[in-house]
């Protein structure tokens, strides 16, 4: 439904490598970025913050897969779009989703990328800070694998709440949309990250609050 909400006005056209672009490897596929613009200096700066980082794309190898039908089972069929449609992070490596690999290879939709990665961010420097079988312990199992996973809301907050913020700055009108808000909710709640966290006016709460306090913020402005 999301999908439908995202305007086409932020859709960037192809380019072909001139002077205004820096080229931005993800992967075997390389990319030509607006020179300065919000995907150029966001990359820039976790180059730095990160220096082992590196991008897969999910359809590229079997791992990814296997994680996929891991998803399937534990999700009970209900989320199939682990590989198409979700960005993962692990350690310090990203690996894009079908939808993103696509935008990535055509050099379209950059600022959709741009969003991913700052909600991506907030993993990388969550492995930085517990490292790989930390992390996959509280992320997976802490208090429990299904259900009420602590770790795992508390870690997705920090992402979405950097979802929201990105999208406040690409199109307003899908950040104060209250389906918008009812669609991050439905991520904690509902089986895409395998019932992480039941209570609905919470997760709520943790996004009506962020929203207000960035209308707030430009109001001061
Ligand atoms: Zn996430």
């Amino acid at each position: 439904m999301w999908r439908r909400l995202l305007t086409a006005s932020i859709i960037n056209l192809p380019r072909n490598g001139s002077e205004k672009f820096t080229h931005h490897q993800f992967g075997k596929v390389s990319l030509n970025v607006d020179r300065g613009g919000r995907l150029d200096q966001l990359l820039h700066s976790l180059k730095s913050e990160f220096p082992h980082l590196t991008f897969q794309f999910k359809a590229d190898h079997w791992w990814w897969k296997v994680l996929h039908w891991l998803v399937v089972i534990f999700s009970f069929g209900k989320n199939k779009r682990f590989l198409s449609g979700f960005t993962t992070t692990i350690g310090m490596t990203i690996a894009w989703s079908a939808g993103h690999t696509r935008r990535i290879k055509n050099g379209i939709e950059e600022d959709r990328v741009w969003a991913c990665l700052m909600h991506e961010r907030e993993h990388l420097r969550q492995f930085k800070r517990y490292g790989v079988f930390i992390m996959f312990l509280l992320y997976c199992f802490v208090f429990f694998p299904i259900g009420l996973a602590y770790f795992r809301a508390r870690f997705e907050r920090a992402g979405y709440l950097q979802t929201l913020r990105a999208w406040w700055v690409l199109d307003r009108n899908w950040a104060e949309n209250p389906e918008s808000i009812k669609w991050i909710v439905s991520q904690f709640i509902g089986p895409n990250y395998v019932w992480c966290w039941p209570f609905k006016r919470t997760v709520q709460g943790w996004f009506v609050q962020e929203l207000s306090r960035l209308q707030q913020q430009e109001q001061a402005a």
